[in-house]
């Protein structure tokens, strides 16, 4: 199993092993993730195994500072049981933080 180093914004979010994604019918292969902001061109986070080499794959995902919600994932199921546990917490934080604003709750 392949083992990549989740990191956002300069920050290790630690390390976790990921498999190919099975979606839709179609497999997807491993690749190295950069998460690039459209609006300031920053790269802003990464997910890249450091024991093979594979191809890079930017992601255009708005950056915390352009108001995006600094999210890594669509939650799916699958992808967040991957995920290290400091990446996990963040993104339940997130998702938490989402639906106080939906829901208009006082923080
Ligand atoms: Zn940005």
């Amino acid at each position: 199993m392949t083992e990549f180093h989740y990191s956002v914004q300069g920050e290790s979010l630690g390390k976790a092993p990921r498999q190919p994604v099975e979606r839709y019918g179609h497999t997807y292969p491993l690749q190295n993730i950069i998460y690039f902001c459209p609006i300031c061109g920053a790269s802003w986070a990464s997910i890249i195994t450091e024991t093979e080499s594979l191809q890079f794959r930017a992601w255009h995902k708005t950056c915390n500072s352009c108001g995006g919600t600094g999210s890594l994932f669509r939650l799916y199921p699958e992808e967040l049981q991957e995920l290290p546990r400091l990446a996990l917490e963040r993104e339940i934080f997130i998702a938490l933080q989402d639906a106080t604003a939906y829901l208009s709750l006082p923080n």
